[in-house]
């Protein structure tokens, strides 16, 4: 991968020297898989290693998006978690190996692509930045005491640490140190007492001053001990925020790369999961199947397509491709057929024809990000694209239970619209745990079936009586038996009959 010279300046995170050896930024040897990566590296690479790369950190950072969703951030369950997934797609997962260098070089580069990737919209660089974060605290709460000092010495964070001891009087407490006392004022929500306070300067302790959770003394903040992360990861929040923007504004000179270009806006959009394109169990497609999968199986983005083709009779473009996509995806539109008659059609309707198309079916992330819905529309990810109102009473009419759909709502308005696919899988399911991360409308589907045909088996749901209501009471035809591959409803339809449905404005 080259560049010309005028790139090579301007891009300096990608500047490639012909058999030059990657070098790390300086730092203490111990903790180079741990850094607020200050320095852009600077190698040869090839377009597979690079995709390879960012794609691998992708799925990393997906994990962390679900642990950090699903779990308390820090407890043992979700160390243990994020560390496996640390060593199966290769990346440092401990501050103290040496013989890392591989996964050290792989985090390095891997984060930078990523910056490139996910610095072109707000929205990206938002949760580019969260997963970056929580991925870096776990990382750093694994540093022994040594090691936390001696990063903390690289980022040139090195604040003095004070040993302290606090006193109480009535509602008030006092800080000490050194014999003296440096601060009786106010009752603070100090809950636990830490005889070792951190000496920051009073502008970098804003947060905690917040909760009253600092003392002060002599334009000081003293911080606990462990409340000193928050102050460091309000520090790397904002050096990776700056590093966004200025990324950001050498994106119109990468663009111009014919190479890298695709790579980078295939990225913000990627799916990382398997192949949902070919679909071995090509089959007749029944009307009366699809109402009842629609229900209970397809995701609510599917679901919301299947409804409005049924009661509009036609869906517009974004709609027949996304749901024509996912039909095709999941086996039961003849793909040739779909490729060389409806999409054909669609091609040439909207002056594609002779162009090359991606017929793949979407996963969540592209439609999450791209091509937006319209008035009259229907395609999109309802998590993503509704108003919160009109999502709470789509999730009330599917029977979703108050205390699910407030569960969901939070997730949402977090921008979690992944995660709160997933609850609704769980409680659409009655299952506590659907123990795989959701990329992808064929996916949901795959795993329903698979679910609801017995095939594979999730943790139940421990539900409340008064949440214990049937799914789905107003689809008495669903049963769980009434999978595709098992069906044989009387009134199969052809493709054409289908096509129908998808008739044009
Ligand atoms: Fe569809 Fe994915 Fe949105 Fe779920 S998260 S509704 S599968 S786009």
């Amino acid at each position: 991968l080259r560049f010309s010279a005028r790139k090579r300046h301007l891009i300096c995170m990608l500047r490639l020297k012909k058999q030059r050896r990657f070098t790390y930024p300086k730092c203490p040897s111990g903790i180079r898989s741990l850094q607020f990566y200050l320095t852009p590296p600077i190698e040869n690479i090839s377009l597979i290693e690079f995709e390879s790369f960012a794609v691998d950190r992708l799925k990393l950072l997906k994990v962390v998006e679900n642990l950090g969703v699903s779990m308390i951030k820090g407890t043992a369950l979700y160390n243990q978690k994020l560390e496996a997934e640390l060593k199966t797609l290769q990346f440092p997962y401990h501050a103290l190996l040496e013989n890392d260098y591989d996964r050290r070089r792989k985090d390095h580069i891997s984060h930078f692509i990523l910056r490139l990737a996910y610095c072109q919209t707000e929205e990206l660089r938002r949760w580019f930045i969260q997963q970056e974060l929580d991925l870096f605290r776990y990382r750093f709460t694994q540093l022994s005491e040594e090691l936390t000092k001696r990063f903390l010495a690289y980022v040139n964070l090195a604040y003095d640490s004070v040993s302290t001891w606090v006193s109480m009087r009535g509602h008030e407490r006092s800080l000490h140190k050194d014999g003296k006392n440096i601060k009786t004022s106010g009752p603070l929500l100090i809950t636990s007492i830490s005889t070792f306070h951190i000496q920051v300067p009073f502008s970098d302790s804003v947060d905690l001053v917040r909760v009253k959770r600092v003392y002060f003394y002599g334009g000081y903040a003293y911080v606990p001990q462990q409340d000193f992360l928050v102050i460091l990861l309000n520090n790397y929040r904002t050096r990776l925020s700056k590093a966004l923007a200025i990324t950001a504004r050498s994106l119109p000179i990468i663009q111009t790369d014919e190479r890298l270009q695709p790579l980078l806006s295939h990225l913000s959009h990627a799916y990382v999961g398997p192949d949902y394109s070919i679909e071995k169990n090509i089959g007749k497609i029944s009307l009366e199947q699809i109402d009842a999968l629609s229900v209970k199986s397809f995701p609510p983005c599917m679901r919301q397509l299947h409804k409005a083709l049924r009661e509009n009779h036609h869906l517009r473009h974004g709609g027949r491709m996304q749901y024509g996509l996912f039909l095709k995806g999941i086996g039961k539109l003849d793909a040739d057929k779909f490729d060389k008659g409806y999409a054909y059609n669609i091609r040439h309707s909207y002056g594609k024809e002779g162009k090359r198309t991606d017929y793949t079916p979407f996963s969540c992330m592209k439609i999450i990000m791209s091509n937006p819905p319209g008035q009259g529309d229907y395609h999109g990810c309802p998590f993503r694209h509704s108003d919160p109102e009109l999502l709470k009473q789509k999730l009330q009419s599917y029977k979703i239970p108050p205390t699910g759909i407030s569960q969901i709502l939070d997730l949402v308005k977090g921008m979690h619209y992944q995660v709160a696919c997933q609850k609704y899988f769980e409680l659409t399911h009655d299952v506590s745990d659907i123990g795989f991360s959701l990329n992808h409308p064929n996916q949901y589907f795959v795993e329903s079936q698979q679910l609801l045909g017995g095939v594979k088996e999730m943790k139940k749901e421990q539900r409340q009586p008064e949440n214990s209501q049937p799914k789905y009471s107003n689809q008495k035809s669903v049963t769980t038996n009434s999978t595709l591959s098992s069906s044989n409803a009387p009134e199969e339809m052809e493709l054409e009959g289908l096509e129908d449905y998808f008739a044009e404005d």
